[in-house]
């Protein structure tokens, strides 16, 4: 598997008057491999007096910070929150 920025293919492929699929082959080969940036986010207390914390990218909840993770299990952020500095 090879990663492109779609958003800069669907602009070129925008862009084009008539297109072959070969050419359009060729012109996904020649896109460039990207990296992705890692999503990073942190746990988040809720409320003061109920001990929950919550994933700060897509709010996942765990019950208290004995269970804090490095990574949110639900949607793989990673946690840099105090607690992985
Ligand atoms: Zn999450």
């Amino acid at each position: 598997m090879r990663l492109i920025d779609a958003d800069d293919f669907r602009s070129w492929l925008l862009k084009q008057k008539r297109l072959s699929k070969n050419y359009t082959v060729a012109a996904l080969d020649e896109m460039p491999t990207i990296e992705p940036d890692p999503k990073k986010g942190e746990w988040i207390k809720q409320n003061p007096t109920v001990d929950t914390e919550e994933c700060s990218e897509c709010g996942y909840n765990i019950i208290d910070e004995e269970f804090e993770t490095l990574f949110c299990p639900w949607c793989g952020a990673e946690m840099r929150g105090e607690q992985n500095e």
